[in-house]
């Protein structure tokens, strides 16, 4: 649990886990192999992956392609789904649609699913946004999900099964996933083995068969798994979330900036854009009064000015516990001037879903219930005395959050 995070908000083990692996975590090698060694033939896990990503079943016993003896051993040695859907919130006029995903477990995490409209020439794009980690160690003071504290890292198939679940609604409509982004609860590139095998699974055109293109994996800034992506050379976008280009700011915005601070970030950044050709992607949560004044937008010019970058500000999501609030969309719309005059290619992201908690770990933290109102004070003053220290220019004295680590 990270230093600015409440206490027992999501308490880690609420219910012992399912010891079998999920399906579509299980790559089809794996799965081959487990027939063969069972003395069945191979071209059962053609048909058992056929069944799981053709859509076709929504359960073992369904897969009728198999005989039923064999659908039993599968059933006692994997799972076919991973996350329940325990509620679907929709919001704006149906164009956002938030699902909490209950674990076998008992942990909670969220993903949104987010319609765009054809525009333009542009066709419709149907954009999910998943989550790697039940909670989340960074403990980002602006976001639900770092306030509920680290519970566990999810295994590859609840990764994917997020995306399942989501591009079966979308399919009872005839329509189909376009993006998927690694924006939702957990710092991604800190249960790195897991969300490459997702993201594996994702791309594999005989499994899920998404582009590499349209797949974002965001980070916090975590250089030692930025550096193993740029080895690895793999085409998906890289967000970065940036918040600040003042290292004291960022100490207090993004915690894990104590341990990696922003020119390591940076440099990681250009150094993956150079290898892969690909535009990393920045995003900037814009808190009034805090990131959003002009020496900010200054400095956050400097520091991209002639980098391959694109920049998207985000007001704050309203989030409750934190002395703060999003930015007026006219200072926004000054900080983006102020980037583009410095030749910066720069978006403002209207906020989705307000009215269902869109922003990552709300809906979970609604779940999770109200902390002691003395802790919720604690914290408030706390962040308001952090980012006073931080707006006169000194660096955070606090330590680097539990978890985060090398
Ligand atoms: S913003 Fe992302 S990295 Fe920060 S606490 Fe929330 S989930 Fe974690």
């Amino acid at each position: 649990m990270s230093a600015s995070s409440l206490p027992l908000l999501n308490p880690p083990g609420p219910a012992p886990r399912d010891p079998r692996p999920g399906l579509s975590g299980v790559a089809p090698a794996e799965l081959e192999r487990w027939f063969v060694d069972r003395d069945r033939p191979a071209y059962r896990a053609r048909q058992v992956a056929d069944a799981i990503w053709g859509g076709r079943a929504a359960s073992v016993s369904e897969i009728s392609t198999v005989p039923a003896a064999v659908r039993a051993e599968i059933e006692a040695a994997f799972r076919f789904d991973t996350v329940a859907d325990t509620e679907l919130r929709p919001a704006d006029a149906g164009l956002t649609e938030k699902a909490l995903h209950r674990l076998s477990d008992g942990a909670l995490v969220e993903s949104v699913l987010m319609h765009y409209p054809a525009r333009g020439g542009q066709r419709e794009r149907h954009t999910l946004c998943i989550s790697s980690q039940a909670g989340c160690a960074v403990g980002c003071p602006f976001c639900a999900t770092g306030e509920l504290g680290f519970t566990r890292d999810l295994e590859t198939a609840e990764i994917v099964d997020q995306v399942r679940h989501a591009a079966r609604r979308l399919a009872a409509d005839e329509r189909r996933l376009t993006n998927v982004v690694f924006m939702g609860m957990g710092e991604p590139l800190l249960n790195l083995d897991r969300v490459l095998e997702a993201v594996d699974a994702l791309n594999d055109p005989a499994r899920f068969g998404l582009g590499a293109r349209h797949i974002t994996v965001s980070t916090s800034g975590v250089v030692p798994g930025m550096r193993r992506l740029t080895a690895l050379g793999p085409q998906f976008t890289l967000a970065v979330s940036l918040h600040a280009a003042r290292d004291a700011l960022r100490d207090v915005l993004v915690p894990l900036n104590r341990r990696w601070p922003i020119a390591e970030v940076v440099e990681a950044a250009r150094a993956h854009a150079r290898a892969t050709g690909r535009r990393v992607s920045y995003e900037v949560t814009l808190i009034a009064g805090v990131n959003d004044t002009e020496p900010d937008a200054r400095a956050m010019a400097d520091l991209l000015r002639g980098d391959h970058a694109h920049v998207n500000l985000i007001p704050m999501n309203p989030v409750a516990h934190t002395p703060w609030t999003a930015s007026p969309m006219d200072v926004i719309e000054r900080f983006a001037a102020t980037l583009r005059s410095a030749g910066i290619a720069t978006t403002v992201r209207r906020n989705r879903g307000q009215e269902i908690g869109a922003a990552c770990g709300q809906l979970a933290a609604e779940r999770a219930g109200e902390p002691p109102a003395a802790a919720v004070a604690r914290r408030r003053d706390r962040l308001v005395e952090e980012s006073a220290t931080a707006l006169r220019g000194e660096r955070s004295r606090a330590a680097v959050p539990a978890g985060v680590g090398e």
